[in-house]
């Protein structure tokens, strides 16, 4: 039969959570699938963890839980969970209540036609517009970079097949980027319109900053995509333009000296020094990053099928 693990990260829900999981359990239990609900408190300062260990016994055989000792973040509470699931499709939801488990077997559906994530896609947000607005833009610029064409990033509902999400690496801010990160790894991404609902209990866990975190770490993600592995293959461009500029204006001033034997330090003179300065540093940080990089040279392959 079918195992399906369903992660929960948790930041604060107390109320929410014997909603979450009657809800689960009511949709799952009627269908031919064996299915597990980890839930990660992610540090919570509320009853949270107390409330998860009821449900642990309210739900015998059901309900995994596992806590931080301290609140570390979406994307690493994702990643504990995804670590320690072992069903053959991994769906990951919030737990606010604001994803609703009824889409879990359209979902499944998806990926047994063979899709290896299935991504959610809040088209009816009903979030405040200081949180649609910024997000539509967000999603425009990273479907525009990734090349992945889908709608909704961000949403925390969602379905793998296990393999394809376990070859990635969540952290950071990096939860808003996964189909992307699951994309580029060469895996089949789909999204699907989820229901999406209100936030009824507690409030949200991300303010203004999570506008510029996210931005930047969509910086580094292409960055480290690209680069990680050569950072010679970066810098090095930037200090062969700057060498050569300042090169070429120098040698000018060169020549120039050279026929009339007369020579003024004007700011140009100055600026091309500097471009050549800042075109060997530039070297000699592409070549630093070249000795980390092989210093912690990592696996940055997966192998999607075996025939042994
Ligand atoms: N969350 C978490 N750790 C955090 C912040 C949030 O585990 O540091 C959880 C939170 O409890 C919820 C999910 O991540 O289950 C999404 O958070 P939230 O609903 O606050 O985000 P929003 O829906 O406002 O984008
Ligand atoms: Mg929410």
């Amino acid at each position: 039969m079918k195992k399906v693990s369903i992660v929960i990260p948790l930041y604060n829900e107390e109320e929410s959570l014997p909603h979450l999981m009657k809800a689960i359990a009511g949709v799952l239990d009627g269908q031919e699938l064996e299915y597990r609900v980890l839930f990660v408190d992610d540090g919570s300062i509320d009853n949270s963890f107390d409330v998860c260990k009821k449900l642990y016994e309210e739900y015998p055989g059901k309900v995994h839980v596992y806590r931080f000792s301290r609140n570390h973040g979406k994307s690493a509470a994702l990643n504990a969970g995804i670590g320690k699931a072992d069903g053959d499709v991994i769906i990951t939801m919030d737990a606010d209540l604001q994803d609703d488990p009824q889409a879990i077997p359209d979902m499944l559906k998806l990926i047994d036609e063979g899709w290896d994530m299935v991504s959610g896609w809040k088209k009816k947000r009903y979030d405040p517009v200081t949180k649609t607005i910024p997000s539509k833009f967000f999603n425009f610029i990273t479907s525009a970079m990734s090349g992945l064409k889908i709608h909704d990033f961000n949403c925390g509902f969602k379905a793998y097949r296990a393999q394809a999400v376990k070859s990635i690496e969540i952290y950071g801010e990096r939860h808003r980027y996964l189909p992307a990160l699951v994309y580029w790894e060469g895996y089949k991404v789909t999204e699907m319109v989820v229901p999406h609902h209100k936030r009824k209990y507690g409030k949200t866990k991300f303010g203004m900053n999570r506008f510029f975190n996210g931005f930047f770490d969509l910086l580094t993600l292409l960055f480290l995509r690209k680069y990680l592995a050569n950072p010679l293959h970066f810098f090095g461009i930037l200090g062969i333009i700057f060498c050569l500029a300042g090169t070429v204006v120098l040698g000018y001033f060169g020549v120039q000296w050279i026929i009339t034997r007369q020579m003024r330090i004007r700011p140009l003179v100055l600026l091309s020094l500097g471009s050549i300065i800042m075109g060997i540093q530039f070297f000699s940080i592409g070549l630093v990053g070249e000795m980390i990089a092989n210093t912690r040279r990592k696996k940055t392959f997966t192998i999607s099928e075996e025939i042994e």
